[in-house]
């Protein structure tokens, strides 16, 4: 019942923290309090949510209408069933492959909830009352977050509904509204948009996304526009009432109520801390059940205890979850580290996507750096053609004194694959250079990248159109560098 590792939770950082341990050859147990493995990314975030994006993109036969027009299906009436049958498939199969995984590198599971009972030991309460307990040296908490639900909300988990149960049931509303212009609402909003289904979004702010570089912003608000979907921003929503069929209607404190078949509440998540018994160990959160860890090790204050993904906040990704547990894992042991590149992509499962890495115009601006920016329309591009792409573009920001790239911002088909060359280029320290004498494969959208390059090179003044080729010569000429 004594491990080197106890990790509580099973997503993409207790996952990777485990398999980590495992591979540096300690011994590794993993509690969890859902049936099977995986975590919110598989069981009710990440995966469900761009599952029911592929399924409904497919169904719906989304890319083809540039060419067919707007009323082309694949399907015709695309049912909640349609959806429900392969997101089981394909969260069947993503948990197999990590079942396997772990029992491949001898991680141990318990299911269970999991109580700290002193900083080094837990108990496990399983579903037949009884409440094993286990100790280790290391322990990581990766327990993520859950909903907000706030008690003025009637959630029925039916008409009235948070991110967990829109996947439960999977179904296709008459209409939606939507309350929370964050990551999670726009991608849903999105999602059932795509199937023609009215959606209102209502978001507090006058502004959402603000990580996001603005343009590429005022592009996908104007493609959503075009496709009906109505956005209700600056207004708060006061309440939920039903209409005699039980549709629940919004009260926004403008008095304007949006009456929909469905609600989706996506206004936040709340870690997922509340039943660790986390005064035993000497922790405490903030206000929202985060936990605050140094940003390099992931260690809490309880220097063998750590914490990785959602469970510390900003910036509550998959992808950035599973390092935050590897680093977590490789510092507990010892092992050497690999500082983390300074920027990683953000991705934006809406439709139509957006992916961004490096600083915003906005940034840019804030740090007052000489810069110039390039556009690229993917409809400028032969492949943009060939997939009947009417919208998406492609924002790069340079910089005047060294021509550096500063920044990458996409809106549109395949942007969340697209950034990874910016996301190179950015964190190899690349400049415009790259972009402007390499070759690239055609017919590709990638190409946007050189048209972007070559947008900026054409509007930066003479001087500074000279430099990089030498600057870059000179750096490869200089072994040192
Ligand atoms: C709808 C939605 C869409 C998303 N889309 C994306 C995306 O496209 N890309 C992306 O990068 N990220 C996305 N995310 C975010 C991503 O899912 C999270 O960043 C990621 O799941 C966080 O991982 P984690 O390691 O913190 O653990 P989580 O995945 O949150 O899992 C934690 C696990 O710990 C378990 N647990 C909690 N308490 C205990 C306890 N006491 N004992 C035992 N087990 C416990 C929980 O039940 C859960 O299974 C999305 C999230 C949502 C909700």
């Amino acid at each position: 019942m004594r491990y080197d590792m106890i990790v509580i939770g099973s997503g993409p950082s207790g996952r990777r923290a485990a398999i980590q341990a495992a591979k540096l050859g300690r011994s590794v147990l993993v509690v969890e309090n859902r049936l099977r493995v995986g975590g919110v990314s598989v069981h009710t975030g990440t995966i469900p949510s761009k599952t029911l994006r592929e399924t409904v993109l497919n169904l719906s036969g989304w890319r083809e209408r540039g060419f067919y027009g707007l009323a082309y299906r694949v399907k015709k009436d695309i049912e909640g069933k349609d959806l429900g049958a392969r997101l089981a498939k394909t969260l069947d199969y993503e948990i197999d492959v990590l079942e396997h995984q772990f029992a491949r590198n001898g991680v141990q599971t318990a299911a269970g909830a999991a109580r700290f009972l002193d900083p080094h030991r837990i108990e496990v309460a399983q579903s037949n009352g009884e409440t094993p307990e286990f100790a280790a040296d290391k322990i990581v908490i990766a327990v993520g977050t859950k909903p907000y639900r706030p008690a003025h909300i009637p959630f029925d988990d039916h008409s009235v509904v948070d991110s967990d149960s829109l996947v439960a049931e999977t179904r296709v509303p008459r209409s939606l509204a939507v309350v929370g212009a964050g990551v999670i609402g726009l991608e849903y909003a999105t999602i059932f948009s795509a199937l023609d289904v009215p959606v209102t979004i209502i978001e507090p702010r006058t502004n959402f996304l603000e990580f996001i570089d603005r343009e590429i912003i005022e592009e996908f608000i104007h493609d959503l526009r075009k496709r009906g979907v109505n956005f209700r921003l600056g207004c708060k929503l006061e309440r939920v009432d039903r209409d005699g069929q039980g549709w629940p209607i919004a009260i926004l404190d403008d008095q304007r109520r949006i009456r929909s078949e469905m609600l989706l509440y996506a206004a936040g998540r709340v870690g997922a801390t509340a039943d660790l018994g986390l005064e035993n160990a000497g922790l405490s959160t903030d206000a929202r059940g985060r936990l605050a860890v140094d940003a390099a090790t992931f260690q809490t204050s309880v220097p063998h205890i750590y914490a990785a993904g959602d469970v510390i906040g900003f910036p509550s990704l998959a992808s950035t979850s599973m390092e935050q547990g590897r680093i977590a894992a490789c510092h507990a042991f010892g092992a050497p580290l690999m500082p983390a590149p300074k920027f990683f992509p953000y991705g934006i499962y809406a439709v139509p996507e957006i992916s961004t890495v490096g600083l915003t115009e906005e940034q840019v601006r804030a740090q007052q750096i000489p810069y110039e920016v390039g556009v690229a329309r993917f409809r400028e591009t032969s492949r943009g053609h060939i997939m009947g792409l009417e919208s998406g573009m492609m924002k790069m920001l340079f910089a005047l004194d060294d021509q550096r790239l500063l920044g990458v911002h996409i809106v549109g088909e395949g942007a969340t694959e697209l950034i990874h060359i910016g996301q190179a280029v950015l964190n190899l320290r690349g400049t415009l250079e790259y972009f402007v004498q390499n070759t690239f494969n055609y017919p590709t959208l990638a190409e946007a990248y050189k048209i972007a390059a070559l947008d900026a090179f054409n509007r930066m003044p003479a001087v500074c159109q000279a430099a990089p080729s030498e600057i870059l010569s000179d750096r490869l000429t200089t072994p040192a560098e």
